[in-house]
């Protein structure tokens, strides 16, 4: 682990409060008493951009950025075509390296471990990491992105890692000129199977309607490939085989006839569901899980956290909308710092209690209007 940067004191609160509850000390001997300014909990386009945005004012950032996983989804895509500012595309772990390095150049610094734990109440939150070391921060930005929807099928845990994947970059090479499957319709489905069609003899995109939900002019694209097939109306209710995938058995959504289709791999695209397991409880989330969000700003229902990218958004899930994002969270966490830093300028016995007093009524604040029962600290508008 890289030593941690000392943070700036805008509180004067260098000193843990009984709401967080790890065992910072014990665990931690390299972090000690260190309260940060802002941790970032993942480091897709949200995170680094955050991260960026972040260092360049000056709140030396820490990007919590995951052990395996580090630069997210992006880091298994091939040819990224719609981020602004590259005419000719870029690949997918070209981009999140290049924002990782922007991040760098600006003073955040990259700790590649993963999250274990979040302390997220109180003046003081703290992160603990899966090699024990607790960071402390008075904000956190939570950009965990998503992880891959799985199907919950016969066959599909037993087979993972043999035949079954949810990443074609990375295991699509292992079934050169073999038979594979493809499940899903939308832009992530047809981008994996159009690119295994390198690899593949027969590549078979399986999909549970008749149309394709990707954009128009992917669905084209593979619709046009003559080494894509589809098979429309399926979905598949087993994955065969003993050591290695063998076949998959499909359904007919219209007749609900069964049918064994034989194939050597299995790419599961059928989208993500958000990464919140370590919030649960602790912060309000939707129904399906994802980080709500007040208004259009980046402020979660506690205090001095944030959220940005996949993590929060249903709908758009764009690389450009995530970093868009974690740009605002940045803000909103400096800004709500900056409140932070004159309300115990004026004095104030307890920040947190004043802050929430001192809600501008302003209908021009971007979240101004939404549930009064949600705890929330908001900014001044300024
Ligand atoms: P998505 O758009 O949510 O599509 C998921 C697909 O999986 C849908 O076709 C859905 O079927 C199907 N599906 C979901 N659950 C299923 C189940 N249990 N069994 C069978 N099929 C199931 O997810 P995505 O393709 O991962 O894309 C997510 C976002 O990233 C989108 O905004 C997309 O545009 C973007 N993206 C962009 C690019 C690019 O531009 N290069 C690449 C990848 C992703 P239904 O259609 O019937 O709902």
């Amino acid at each position: 682990m890289t030593q941690p940067i000392q943070a700036l004191n805008i509180l004067g609160a260098q000193t843990p409060t009984s709401t967080s509850s790890a065992p910072a000390a014990e665990t931690s001997p390299a972090e000690g008493d260190t309260v940060h300014q802002v941790v970032i909990v993942g480091s897709g386009p949200a995170g680094y951009t955050a991260a960026i945005y972040a260092a360049r004012a000056e709140m030396n950032p820490i990007v919590i950025a995951g052990a395996l996983d580090a630069g997210g989804a992006l880091m298994t895509t091939t040819d990224v075509e719609n981020y602004p500012g590259f005419a000719e595309g870029i690949q997918g772990p070209e981009l999140m390296t290049a924002m990782q390095e922007q991040a760098e150049r600006f003073g955040a610094e990259i700790i590649f471990e993963d999250a274990v734990d979040l302390q997220i109440e109180g003046p003081v939150k703290t992160v603990t990491l899966d090699d024990g070391t607790v960071y402390r921060a008075k904000t956190l930005i939570i950009s965990t992105g998503s992880a891959y929807r799985k199907l919950g099928i016969d066959g599909e845990s037993r087979l993972s890692g043999k035949g079954v994947s949810w990443c074609a970059t990375c295991d699509g090479f292992f079934f050169k000129d073999q038979d594979i499957v493809v499940v899903g319709g939308g832009d992530s489905a047809v981008e994996e199977a159009t690119f295994l069609t390198r690899f593949g003899k027969n590549v078979t995109l399986v999909h549970r309607r008749d149309e394709l939900r990707a954009s128009k002019i992917m669905a084209r694209r593979a619709e046009a490939d003559p080494k894509l097939q589809f098979q429309w109306n399926s979905e598949v209710v087993s994955i065969n085989g003993i050591d290695k995938v063998e076949s998959v058995t499909l359904r007919d959504t219209l007749t609900g006839e069964e049918r064994d289709l034989p194939t050597s791999a299995v790419f599961e695209a059928i989208g993500h569901i958000p990464r919140t397991e370590l919030l649960e409880g602790k912060l309000e989330l939707d129904e399906q899980g994802y980080i709500v969000v007040q208004g259009r700003s980046t402020y979660t229902s506690v205090a001095g956290v944030f959220a940005a990218g996949d993590v929060v958004d249903h709908t758009y899930r764009q690389a450009v909308t995530a970093a868009g994002t974690g740009c605002q969270a940045a803000l909103d966490a400096e800004r709500w710092l900056t409140d932070q830093a004159a309300l115990t300028t004026a004095d104030v016995q307890d920040p947190m209690t004043t802050a929430a007093e001192a809600v501008p009524t302003d209908e021009s604040n971007p979240i101004s209007g939404t549930d009064e029962s949600v705890s929330v600290t908001l900014p001044s508008g300024r």
